[in-house]
């Protein structure tokens, strides 16, 4: 196990006694899944929870909890980046300044709420996004004490970690474009080009968008990270050693958890049915998350390309998956060429699909979910990252797990099939299906009893529990 502070303490309590735990994640898709699944383990340990949620992208309440909105009535319509060149990290720093506010009216009131409920006693902390140092500083002002809750890889906090030295050494923001293929040394395997998150963020928003995160870490009482221990050791040191506050790596979270997530869409579940009739390992699943879209002409490639590959696929198209005409244009031919061996659904019960025996290959943006899910299930991938962490994701799923590539240049048909070949037929797809169920079987064994992730769990619920009115 990796050297932390979080392991020093003494062996965890079992249950959470009657102690309440608050919780604030993003409103995305892929914040809220993590941070609904480490409630859902706080909760069977005995915690009770509140959820605190922005009004808009409100996920569905869960039976036994608090949910309470933050922020209704505030103007959202920028609050939401669309597309995969949207200003993700602008986005982020107004959903603090909007949302500061009303959250610490809100929190002021759970805590008065809790004292009347629980005779005296205070929540026992505030787990937060680490997105949402805004509300941090609140919960500081109001005596709260937090944990923070990385829903990304710890790669990609290490290497935000790194982000101020890069600027400091004139690396960034680059100069021109020759330098983008540069390779980072102090941060292999990664390159320059995998650090500009977005093209439409100036340099001093992500400046001060990855300041925030790294403070928020650096300011909580411990942070929680969705990864596991034989999967990210040396990033996981690196942040240990960088924030100075115990680091619990209890992931994969959706495996110690009793699968809960807040679909923002309703998944299709048909779609179970019809590889129930695949054969093993047969079909690639095409997803780009929740967030990342393509334009008409890439859909139009992409539908070629697997068409051509002749291979059985499941390809989720979201309603707002493409970019600029608000609607879906499948090519003319499409559906009469891939007929029974191929489906589209606007979502997919997407880690049931991941474990299905029929999936042989994912097409992912590589968020860090779909990453680590991939993963998790023993599923090679394609990675066709599209922005904010998704480069590093897949840097590493190529040149560090080696258990995908990257499909790049432009998107066409005739790139996009020899990919899917190789995955599916070639001998280094092989191989990197070995590899993937090598890691498969490491991420059962952490969530075991005595594995990394579970001993992680058991520490994190004793420094919870470790004071009576604060950790
Ligand atoms: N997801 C899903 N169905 C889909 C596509 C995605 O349930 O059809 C889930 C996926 O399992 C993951 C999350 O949505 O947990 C997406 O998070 P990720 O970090 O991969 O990407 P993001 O949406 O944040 O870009």
């Amino acid at each position: 196990m990796v050297a932390n502070a979080a392991a020093e303490k003494a062996p965890a309590p079992a249950s959470g006694g009657t102690r309440r735990v608050l919780l604030f994640p993003l409103p995305f898709q892929g914040h809220l899944n993590p941070m609904l699944q480490l409630a859902d383990v706080l909760h069977a340990r005995g915690f009770h929870i509140t959820v605190f949620h922005a009004a808009f992208n409100a996920p569905d309440p869960v039976a036994g909890y608090r949910f309470v909105p933050v922020g209704a009535g505030v103007p959202a319509a920028d609050l939401v980046p669309t597309g995969s060149d949207g200003d993700f990290a602008g986005a982020l720093l107004r959903i603090n300044e909007r949302l500061q506010g009303a959250f610490q009216d809100c929190l002021r009131e759970e805590v008065l709420l809790e004292e009347e409920e629980e005779e005296g006693a205070r929540p026992a902390c505030l787990v937060l996004d680490s997105n949402l140092r805004g509300m941090q500083v609140v919960a500081g002002r109001l005596g709260v004490p937090t944990l923070v809750l990385r829903t990304g890889g710890a790669a990609c906090l290490a290497a935000y970690m790194a982000f101020p030295a890069l600027c400091d050494k004139g690396l960034l923001p680059p100069k021109d474009h020759s330098q983008l293929n540069m390779p980072l040394d102090d941060l292999p395997p990664l390159r320059l080009q995998d650090m500009i998150f977005s093209t439409t963020t100036p340099h001093e928003t992500m400046t001060t968008c990855l300041e925030r995160i790294v403070e928020s870490a650096k300011c909580s009482s411990g942070v929680i990270l969705n990864t596991f221990t034989d999967l990210e050791d040396v990033d996981i040191q690196k942040i240990i050693d960088g924030v100075g506050v115990p680091v619990y790596a209890i992931g994969p979270l959706y495996k110690i958890s009793s699968g809960a997530q807040s679909s923002l869409l309703s998944p299709d579940k048909t779609c179970l049915d019809w590889l129930d009739k695949q054969e093993a390992e047969s079909v690639l699943f095409v997803s780009l998350g929740s967030l990342a879209s393509m334009g008409q002409e890439e859909l139009v490639e992409t539908a070629w390309g697997l068409a051509n590959s002749r291979l059985p696929f499941l390809w989720v198209i979201r309603p707002d998956a493409v970019q600029g005409s608000g609607k879906v244009g499948l090519p003319d031919g499409f559906e009469e060429e891939t007929r029974g061996r191929g489906m589209v659904v606007n979502w997919a019960p997407q880690q049931d699909v991941l474990g299905h025996q029929a999936v042989g290959g994912f097409w992912t943006h590589n968020g860090w979910n779909s990453t680590l899910e991939s993963i998790c299930e023993g599923v090679p991938m394609i990675c066709r990252p599209h922005f904010a962490d998704q480069m590093i994701n897949a840097r590493y799923v190529e040149q560090v797990w080696k258990v995908g590539f990257e499909l790049e240049g432009k998107l066409e048909r005739g790139n996009i099939e020899r990919g899917i070949i190789k995955l599916f037929r070639g001998e280094e797809g092989g191989e990197m299906r070995r590899r993937a169920n090598d890691l498969k079987d490491k991420a059962t064994l952490c969530i075991k009893k005595g594995g990394s992730s579970q001993t992680m769990v058991d520490l994190l619920i004793n420094r919870i529990m470790s004071s009576p009115s604060s950790i």
